[in-house]
Order: structure tokens, then C-alpha cells, then sequence
């Protein structure tokens, strides 16, 4: 994974450090050299994470932070902030002026890549979260990034560890934070907690009594619900070899025993964030799907989607050299169902939802319903001849006018026809998806002018007999 980080310091040396450890993880690094700086190459560069030394001249770090989170274009990028080891006022006064995580000097190489791949991927899941945003956007949906952002950061947490003194310290800084936090005192207990999927993020020793801590969090994300579950291991300062293979085994991240208050509330509340980033994600992309692309008063496919689907389907059939036929449907005099006395608009509507379902019921499972809008349907139907296609037209027509659909108005019941119009694709490899529907629709205004209540196939009908039908005056 790689990403954009800006480091900013004011001391030269520490930037090229800096600058050369991530350059070589294959991040692109920007820097600057005073808290202005900064804030101006932000805006310019727009990175992923922001690397902030605390002590600087003029502007400090915590200003910085403050400036960067005031700002509702910069709010969201995650900040580290670059503290000296023994100064645990600056991790408190950083977590207020609203940075994300620290890294302390010297800076240890394992710990500040820990730090920037979690929060590199927290972005990246906010970013793509933003940019869905804005496609709903596009399609007229409600932004929702806002709402996610909002979230809580506390969440429900599972502590593992055998140590129970350790453990309930772990429960009280958690809880004191605002999280709802569990403990399991062994593997089993954690596998049986996790199965339901109800966590936000496991804490786990890397060293159990009775289990190897990483396997347990192997098991824990292979458990169905806890694909996107983040787990952070604790460690021992001493145990590298133990810090480095957790995280190259897909544990998201740790942190050192003795904990510290803080960064175990900051490391946290990080996981949650993007624990709650995937969620957002799933749900609306599933919201998405139906919301841009099918319509909400028959469940059936709308415009939208018709207009993207068929040119596929056409471009398909032809290189396939497979038949394929269309049919436009249109309820008979539907105007006068909304027009009723005593009706009105929500009787047409449920008429509209009955005719949806006969249509549906009457095609095949691979043929397309649509709704493009007001009383018309159209159905794709792949693989069909126009002769079979007529046929099912056909068979729906009867099916829609043969019953009275139900009604919630007096007197509880109306019978309507349909007129249908069916095409079929020419394979020639010239003739277009606008061509068939044009056709299709052309099919449709013959039946009407000729009876409606029927079903024409296109070309079948004579000039004649619809100029005769239209002044008929049906
Ligand atoms: P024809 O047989 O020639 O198709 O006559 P018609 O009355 O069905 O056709 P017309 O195009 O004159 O009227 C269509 C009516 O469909 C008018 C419009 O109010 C109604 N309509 C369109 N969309 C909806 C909808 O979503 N709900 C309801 N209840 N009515 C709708
Ligand atoms: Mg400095
Ligand atoms: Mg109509």
C-alpha cells in the first residue's frame, strides 16, 4: 500500500531521516519547515497522513493540528504527532488539539510504520467512502460521509488476556473513553465472543497461558463475521521479532506493555473509526445499488439502468450472433384509474405495483423487467426470437387484463389492459439498442391505434390498418 505523507519539522536532519526511511517503503513524502508551511502544502498536496513535530518555533504542532482540524477540507486527514519520549503532557494536549496517534523521538522504524500503514488505511477507506458520496451525489442520493464522520469513535471492545489485573486496567481506560468493553480470559471464550460478530475490535495478548495469541487472531478473522474485524495485539517492549511477524501476518496493530493510557485510548479509537468506515462502506454500497438503479414503487430495474443494461445486452447478442427481443408495455387509459372519483394517485400506484408483478411473473428469470417511468415497462428478453417473444407478450397481456386487481378503494376492485409492443434485434451488427427500442415503441402506438388491449409485433401491423384504428377514435 503505498501513500502520500508529509513530514514537517522544523530541524533539516530529521526531515531527510524521516524522508528516507519512508521513501523506502515506496511512500511519496513531501515536507515543510514550519507550521505555515504546513498548512499550505496540505492544501497543495493533499496527503494521506501528516507527520507533525511538536516543537517548532512560531506555530507549534498542537496549533497546527488544531488549524488542520478546524478545517472541514483538511479535518479528515490523520495526524501523528512527533513527541519527545518522556513528555506525556504533549500526547494529552496532542489527543485534544485532535491528532490521530504519536510517534516519539528517536523514532523507532517498526512503530512509525505501524503507525502510517493503520492510518494510510483508515484514509483510504474514508477516501473511497467520499468519493461513493459524491457519486450518490451525482445520482441525487444524500451524502452520508458526514454522518459517518460524526460517529461515535467508542465502540464495543473485546479484551483478551489472562492476566485479569491487566485486563480490567485495560476494561477501566477503555470504558472511562466511552467504550463498551468485554473481557475473555482464554482462546475459547474469544472464539465463542467473536462468532456473533457483535465486536468493534479485539485486543489480544500476544502471549497467552494457553494459545499463541497471533494464531487466536488468525482464527478470530477467519470467523466469517470478523472478516473486517480489527484486532491490535499487546507486546512486550522487548519482543520485536513478536511485533514485526504480528503485523506481517495482517494484525492490524499493537501496542507495548506497560500501556499507556493514552495511546491505547488513540490506537483504539483509530481501529473503531475505520471499523465503522467499513460498515458505512457496505451498507451503501448496498443502498446505492438499489436506490441509483431500481425503482422504489415496484422493485423493478428504472431508467437508468435500462439505458446502461441494453447497450451492453446489444453489444452482447451481436458479437454472440444470439437473438434477443423487447417489449414496451403500456397500461390502457391509465389516466382514467388516477382520475376516478374517490381514487386518486395512491389507487394508481397500486395498481402500477399489481401490473409490475404480473409482468415479472409472466418472463423468465434472465429477462429484464424495467420501469423507465410513469405507466410504461419495457422487458429485455436475451436469447429470445421475436416469435417466442410474442408469444409471452402475449401470455402477460391475458394475465394482466384476465383478473381485477385489488384495490383499497371502493369497490375494492379494477380490470386493466395492457398494450404491448415487441422487437427483435436485427444481427446484422448495424442496428442499435436506440433502434430497437424506437421499434419496440413504434410496435406499441400500432396497438394502441388499433384497439389497444393487444399485442404488435413490429412490421406486422399495416399502415392502413392503423390509420383505419386511429380514426376509429378508440
Ligand atoms: P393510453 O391507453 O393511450 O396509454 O392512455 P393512458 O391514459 O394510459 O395514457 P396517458 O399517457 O394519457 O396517461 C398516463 C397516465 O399515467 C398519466 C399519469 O398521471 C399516470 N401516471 C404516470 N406515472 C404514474 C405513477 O407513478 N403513479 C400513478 N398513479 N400514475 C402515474
Ligand atoms: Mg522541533
Ligand atoms: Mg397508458
Amino acid at each position: 500500500m503505498t501513500g502520500r505523507i508529509l513530514v514537517v519539522d522544523d530541524v533539516e536532519q530529521n526531515i531527510k531521516l524521516l524522508e528516507a526511511k519512508l521513501t523506502l517503503e515506496y511512500y511519496t513524502v513531501y515536507s515543510a519547515m514550519s507550521g505555515q508551511e504546513a498548512l499550505d502544502k496540505v492544501k497543495t498536496y493533499a496527503p494521506d497522513v501528516i507527520l507533525l513535530d511538536v516543537m517548532m518555533p512560531e506555530m507549534d504542532g498542537f496549533e497546527v493540528c488544531r488549524r488542520l482540524k478546524a478545517d472541514p477540507e483538511t479535518a479528515h486527514i490523520p495526524v501523528v504527532m512527533v513527541t519527545a519520549l518522556s513528555e506525556q503532557k504533549d500526547r494529552v494536549e496532542g489527543l485534544s488539539a485532535g491528532a490521530t496517534d504519536f510517534v516519539t523521538k528517536p523514532i523507532d522504524e517498526v512503530h512509525l510504520f505501524a503507525r502510517v500503514k493503520s492510518l494510510i488505511r483508515l484514509k483510504m477507506m474514508l477516501d473511497e467512502l467520499r468519493m461513493r458520496d459524491k457519486t450518490g451525489e451525482e445520482f441525487g442520493l444524500a451524502a452520508k460521509v458526514a454522518s459517518v464522520t460524526e460517529q461515535p469513535s467508542s465502540g464495543h471492545i473485546l479484551v483478551v488476556n489472562d492476566d485479569h489485573v491487566e485486563a480490567s486496567r485495560m476494561q477501566k481506560i477503555l470504558q472511562d473513553a466511552g467504550n463498551n468493553v468485554m473481557q475473555a480470559s482464554d482462546a475459547a471464550a474469544a472464539l465463542q465472543h467473536t462468532s456473533k460478530g457483535v465486536f468493534d475490535m479485539v485486543i489480544l495478548n500476544a502471549v497467552l497461558d494457553d494459545a499463541d495469541g497471533l494464531r487466536l487472531g488468525m482464527e478470530i478473522l477467519a470467523q466469517e463475521a470478523n472478516r473486517h474485524l480489527p484486532v491490535m495485539v499487546v507486546v512486550d517492549e522487548d519482543e520485536r521479532s513478536l511485533i514485526v511477524k504480528a503485523l506481517d501476518i495482517g494484525i492490524d496493530d499493537y501496542i507495548t506493555s506497560p500501556i499507556d493510557p493514552n495511546e491505547l485510548v488513540a490506537r483504539c479509537r483509530t481501529q473503531i473509526i475505520r471499523k465503522h468506515f467499513q460498515d458505512a462502506l457496505k451498507a451503501q454500497y448496498h443502498e446505492n445499488i438499489s436506490a441509483a438503479v431500481v425503482d422504489s414503487l415496484t422493485g423493478l430495474y428504472n431508467r437508468r439502468y435500462l439505458d446502461a443494461h441494453v447497450k451492453n445486452i446489444v453489444a452482447d447478442a451481436q458479437s454472440r450472433q444470439s437473438p434477443l427481443s423487447l417489449m414496451t408495455i403500456d397500461i390502457d387509459h391509465f389516466k382514467q384509474v388516477n382520475d376516478h372519483p374517490g381514487w386518486g394517485h395512491d389507487v394508481g400506484d397500486e395498481v402500477l405495483q399489481e401490473v409490475a408483478k404480473r409482468i415479472t411473473d409472466s418472463v423468465r428469470g434472465t429477462d429484464l423487467a424495467t420501469r423507465p417511468g410513469g405507466e410504461e415497462f419495457v422487458v429485455l428478453m436475451p436469447k429470445t426470437p421475436g416469435n417466442i417473444a410474442e408469444m409471452v407478450a402475449e401470455r402477460m397481456r391475458q394475465k394482466i387484463g384476465r383478473e381485477a386487481i385489488s384495490i383499497s378503494a371502493e369497490p375494492g376492485k379494477v380490470t386493466v389492459t395492457v398494450s404491448i409492443g415487441v422487437s427483435k434485434l436485427d444481427l446484422d451488427g448495424v442496428d442499435s439498442a436506440q433502434e430497437l427500442i424506437k421499434r419496440s415503441d413504434e410496435a406499441l402506438y400500432q396497438a394502441k391505434h388499433t384497439g389497444r388491449n393487444r399485442v404488435v409485433m413490429f412490421g406486422q401491423v399495416s399502415k392502413a390498418e392503423v390509420e383505419a384504428g386511429a380514426n376509429a377514435d378508440w
